[in-house]
């Protein structure tokens, strides 16, 4: 067993998603790992539910030795067994994101020998976090290309506070990532506005759609309401997606009470306006999304704009576990991220 590394979750960005990167890829890579002053960047530091089932998925995918794993805890230490795939299932236990528990577990069983079904409940759509559609038709595709091969189905969409969202991921093991180059802005093929509505009046989505329309002056045929009606809680999102040849972007606002549906439109419409008169292939979310497999695949370079801290936090987390150079190449706004195995 190689020797233990040593994570100060409080560097740089300081949230969770330092843990995430660090236990997927301790696991992946089987190194022992401790994570000091963890999310220590946050209102209410140490671990959250999402962040104490992400730690502990990955310690089970691997038959792994933890300590520490407890809510509120600051520190934890990971010794990591050898990564099984197989069936799982993993639940937050509240409204928190399932999608990054997905995103975490996802490193360490797609290079596991065999396949894998994986269960997760928790929230889909949440706050500061991506959306189950991100993670669908923004992120995977792009992991997709470099060689993952990787299915999702949502069964059922879960909000803040209720949660009880779930959906399935078929990962496929023994994956080799291939470099993949997303430098170009090349031209918008397709476009999409949802607004998806659970268990709340339909008219929210009626509101959103219109003023979407309004705003940015889509066609009415890009603009579809999702409304459902099922046992999971109460919620609203509103998704903007704009499709590329080889990449897509999709700004999202959850819908809250003090908000009105105008309002939730408005927003989205900034959001999507300024990708787009940013011209880079690479939003800034995915941007930070990309750096672990950009990583792993030891090669490829993408265009975003001026990273933002999660994107440096993830590198500097990224270059502590695998020996990669990752250059940084401004040009305007634009910044191309060059990865090169050392
Ligand atoms: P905390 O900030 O409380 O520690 P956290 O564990 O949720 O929370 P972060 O470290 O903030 O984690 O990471 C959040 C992740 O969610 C980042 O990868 C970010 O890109 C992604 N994300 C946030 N908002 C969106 C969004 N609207 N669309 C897509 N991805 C998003």
């Amino acid at each position: 067993m190689s020797e233990e590394l040593h994570i100060d979750g409080s560097e740089g960005e300081g949230g969770g998603q330092i843990l995430r990167t660090s236990f997927a890829l301790a696991a992946h890579l089987g190194r022992p790992l401790r994570v000091s002053k963890i999310r220590a960047g946050r209102p209410k530091p140490g671990l959250r539910r999402q962040h104490l089932t992400c730690v502990r998925a990955v310690a089970e995918l691997c038959d792994g030795t933890l300590h520490g794993d407890e809510i509120d805890s600051s520190e934890v230490f990971f010794e990591p067994g050898t990564v099984k795939s197989g069936e799982y299932h993993f639940s937050v236990g509240t409204a928190g994101s399932a999608c990054l528990v997905f995103q975490t577990v996802l490193w360490p069983l797609l290079f596991a020998e065999g396949d894998s079904r994986v269960v997760f409940e928790g929230g889909t759509h949440n706050p500061f976090a991506p959306p189950f559609d991100f993670i669908e038709r923004a992120f995977l595709p792009i992991i997709k290309r470099m060689g993952a091969k990787v299915s999702l189905s949502l069964e059922r969409a879960g909000f803040m506070p209720a949660g009880g969202g779930r959906f399935v991921a078929e990962i496929e093991g023994g994956c080799t990532l291939r470099p993949t180059d997303l430098c170009e802005a090349k031209p918008i093929v397709s476009r999409r506005a949802t607004a998806l509505v659970a268990n709340l009046p339909g008219t929210i989505a009626i509101r959103e759609l219109r003023e979407v329309r309004n705003l940015l002056h889509w066609k009415n045929e890009e603009c579809l309401p999702r409304v459902t009606q099922d046992d999971g809680g109460p919620g609203n999102v509103l998704l903007l997606e704009v499709a590329r040849e080889d990449v897509s972007e999709i700004a999202s606002v959850i819908g809250i009470r003090s908000l009105p549906a105008e309002d939730v439109a408005a927003i989205g419409a900034k959001a999507i306006n300024k990708y787009l008169s940013d011209n880079v292939p690479v939003g800034a979310c995915l941007a930070d999304q990309l750096v672990v497999p950009f990583a792993l695949a030891g090669g490829g370079s993408y265009t975003t704009t001026a990273p933002s801290e999660h994107t440096t936090t993830n590198i500097d987390v990224v270059g502590r576990f695998c020996a990669i150079e990752i250059t940084q190449t401004v040009q305007g706004n634009a910044t191309t991220m060059s990865f090169a195995s050392l």
